[in-house]
């Protein structure tokens, strides 16, 4: 993992699930690359990555971003950027 902010197993996600860390994103952050473990639905995959966001994980960031958008380097926030909310679930209504 790249450019990782330190962050406890047992801490509270920051995507602000009721799991802890190692039990929510933290398992998909492991084994950032073509072998790690897949989110299972779309928004577990955006709580992941909304996740990876807040600690600086580069790595998993390009392993989940499709390859015809994604950038040829990222890099991390710049110091002093914080990452304010939580992880929100927006349910669409239909008319
Ligand atoms: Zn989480």
């Amino acid at each position: 993992m790249t450019n990782m902010t330190p962050i406890q197993a047992d801490a509270p996600c920051p995507c602000g699930h009721a799991l802890r860390y190692a039990d929510c994103c933290g398992r998909f952050h492991v084994h950032a690359g073509p072998m790690h473990l897949k989110a299972p639905d779309a928004p577990t995959l955006m709580r992941s990555r909304y996740t990876a966001y807040v600690l600086g994980l580069t790595d998993y960031l390009s392993a989940t971003w499709h390859p015809s958008t994604r950038p040829a380097t990222l890099a991390p926030d710049s110091p002093g950027v914080r990452w304010l909310g939580k992880y929100k679930t927006f349910v669409l209504q239909r008319a």
